[in-house]
């Protein structure tokens, strides 16, 4: 070790959601750490995002662990309804409670909220460009100072909650574990832009979130609206970094989308960044490592919804390093149980997401509003399809009305069917990394099939 150089048990990379989830849960456990961030302390929670947080997430983490539900001046509002709008002429109610809330203002309260474990140690204009890896075992971090100064940072375990680059994870070559992904393919990437802008009147979008589809952007890209308060929205457009999307500029597709629905509107903050549109990472750790939030492609592909999982992955990540880092087994063995826990958990949320990602690239727009006006797709079947625990197979009860178009038909029950049976994989996730390999190669027989 050099003169400026450290040593903890955990070094935790990123203090956005999962990253403090981390630090705060292992605080709990009087485990030593480093959190370290790129950016300025006062800056910690910033981060371009349609800002919505469902409740359930932040419930169950209270439940879990008792960090406080977003409260105050951290809600923007609480949100009453979801609408999701394919075609112009077609509206769905999705059954979906959230609250749009003021991220800074909550990443804030969650960092501070560390002096309470002074064995947690911070470190912000700390950017991590490198990771040490020695025996096939991932050690610790190459850190950029403030000054300009590179130190290493050992510790016991590394967990990337870097976010989409997943700067740690990316760093890990495959000699060294082939179960991790190291890069996530631009085919899997969502690019997206938003801004937060003041309506002179109170906006008609009262207490509601809406994901629109414009014919201003890319198929399936989307719109979303989400109101953050009278004369607040936060407005957005996003869709998957594909060959034919990527020409596409989300800046100025939603700069044309502000100036036709909310021409008076003045922007208060604009900015734009990527997450992942894809299931879970197959595996999220390695000897010595784990990875949680963004960095583990934990974000529902359908709604972008990462803040939640990314918290609770936090959670669970911390449970499973305590548990290592006090009985002396560090590797991937030890850390295993993670990717069982994600999975189970998750799993099911990707496939849907992917499969809709699928029906949205295979099937016109229009043929949406055919599929709900014939009655093809109920209110009822959407709501069950949302409720990870009931997925139903509809589809074939409604041949006969859908008989017009039986191709599309069997779009959507191949759709249905590709979500069904990840779930049952994600329920099936190898106890042990020996059959992790049988398993994957399952999941990409059906993620290949084409609708
Ligand atoms: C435009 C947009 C809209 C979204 N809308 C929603 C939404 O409405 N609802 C929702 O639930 N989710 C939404 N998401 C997703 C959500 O923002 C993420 O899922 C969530 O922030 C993930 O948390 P995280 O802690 O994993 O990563 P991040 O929040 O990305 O945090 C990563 C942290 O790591 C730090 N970091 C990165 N690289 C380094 C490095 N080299 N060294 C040191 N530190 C580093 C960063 O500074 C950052 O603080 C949206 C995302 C985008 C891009």
């Amino acid at each position: 070790m050099l003169k400026l150089d450290l040593e903890t048990d955990v070094l935790i990379v990123g203090a956005g959601p999962s990253g403090i989830s981390v630090a705060i849960n292992l605080g709990k456990r009087n485990i030593p750490c480093i959190l370290v961030d790129q950016k300025s302390k006062k800056d910690i929670g910033y981060k371009p995002c349609g800002d919505a947080l469902s409740p359930n997430s932040t419930r169950k983490l209270f439940e879990l662990c008792g960090i406080p539900q977003p409260k105050g001046e951290e809600i923007a509002e609480n949100l009453e309804s979801a609408h999701f709008r394919p075609v112009l002429d077609f509206e769905l109610n999705i059954p979906f409670i959230s609250q749009t809330i003021d991220r800074l203002k909550y990443g804030q309260r969650l960092l501070n909220s560390l002096v309470d474990f002074p064995w947690i140690k911070v470190k912000t204009k700390h950017k991590v460009v490198d990771t040490i890896i020695k025996n096939n075992e991932i050690v610790g971090c190459k850190v950029r100072k403030e000054d300009g100064k590179i130190i290493n940072i050992f510790a016991k375990i590394v967990v990337d909650c870097s976010g989409v680059t997943g700067i740690v994870r990316r760093n890990i070559l495959p000699n060294v574990c082939n179960k991790l992904l190291t890069k996530i393919p631009n085919t899997e990437i969502i690019v997206s832009y938003r801004e937060i802008i003041e309506t002179p009147a109170p906006h008609k979008y009262q207490k509601q979130m809406r994901i629109e589809y414009h014919k201003e952007m890319p198929p399936p890209g989307y719109f979303w609206i989400f109101s953050k308060g009278e004369k607040l929205l936060n407005i957005g457009v996003g869709w998957l970094l594909n060959e034919t999307n990527k020409k596409h500029n989300t800046r100025k597709i939603l700069e044309e989308l502000r100036d036709k629905f909310f021409p008076d509107a003045k922007v208060i903050d604009a900015a734009g960044d990527t997450l992942t549109g894809r299931l879970p990472l197959y595996s999220m750790v390695a000897n010595g490592f784990i990875t949680c939030g963004d960095a583990a492609a934990l974000v529902n592909p359908i709604s972008g919804e990462g803040h939640g999982p990314a918290l609770l992955s936090g959670y669970y990540a911390a449970e499973i390093v305590e548990l290592a880092i006090r009985n002396q087994q560090t590797d991937e063995n030890a850390l295993w149980d993670y990717n069982v826990k994600i999975w189970n958990n998750y799993g099911y949320d990707g496939g849907l997401g992917i499969a809709v990602h699928k029906l949205l690239n295979a099937v016109p727009f229009s043929d949406f509003s055919y599929l709900f006006e014939k009655e093809i797709i109920s209110q009822e079947d959407v709501d069950s399809i949302m409720d990870s625990t009931a997925v139903k197979l509809p589809i074939f009860q409604k041949v006969v009305k859908g008989r017009r178009k039986p191709g599309l038909l069997i779009k959507v029950a191949k759709g249905i069917l590709f979500a069904e049976r990840i779930k049952k994989l994600s329920q099936k996730y190898p106890k042990h990394p020996k059959d992790f390999d049988k398993w994957v190669k399952k999941i990409k027989r059906i993620e290949r099939k084409k609708l």
